[in-house]
């Protein structure tokens, strides 16, 4: 038994149309596919800032040196 064939409203293609398909019966299957491809990390909140880190660094290393010339005087 052939499926009816059905034009997507999306991308013009012509595709058979399961009776069990999934998604809107006027688009083909890979334009009833979930638009969901954005990464999850594009939205994560940006906790490592490694520029602030070494600004850290930096200002450890520059503590220690003070210390120890004042040690040395
Ligand atoms: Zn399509």
């Amino acid at each position: 038994m052939p499926f009816p064939i059905r034009t997507c409203v999306v991308c013009h293609e012509e595709f058979e149309l399961h009776p069990d398909k999934p998604g809107f019966a006027n688009r083909c299957p890979s334009c009833s596919e979930p638009e969901s491809t954005e990464p999850a990390a594009a939205n994560a909140p940006d906790v490592f800032d490694p520029k602030a880190e070494r600004e850290v660094n930096a200002a450890r290393r520059r503590a220690i040196r003070d210390l120890l010339y004042r040690k040395d005087s």
